[in-house]
C-alpha cells in the first residue's frame, strides 16, 4: 500500500513539473506578437501584415474584401 502512494506521489510530481514547464513556454512565442498587425478595411478583423492584402492604400484580410465585398 505504501508503494502505491509513493507511485502516485511521483505521478503527481511529474504532472506538476510538466504543468509548470508548459506555463513557461508562452514566453518563447512573444517575438511573434511584435509582428505588425493590420486591420481589414472591410470587416475590421486584425491579422498579421504578412498575411494581409494591400490594395489601394488599405489592408484587407482576403481577396473578396479587397474587392469591397462583405461576408455573404
Ligand atoms: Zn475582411
Amino acid at each position: 500500500m505504501g508503494r502505491l502512494i509513493f507511485i502516485i506521489l511521483i505521478i503527481v510530481l511529474v504532472y506538476w513539473l510538466f504543468k509548470s514547464y508548459r506555463r513557461n513556454l508562452p514566453k518563447q512565442e512573444e517575438p511573434a506578437k511584435t509582428q505588425d498587425m493590420v486591420s481589414c478595411a472591410q470587416c475590421g478583423i486584425n491579422l498579421p501584415k504578412s498575411e494581409s492584402l494591400f490594395v489601394d492604400g488599405k489592408y484587407y484580410c482576403s481577396a473578396a474584401h479587397s474587392r469591397g465585398q462583405a461576408d455573404k
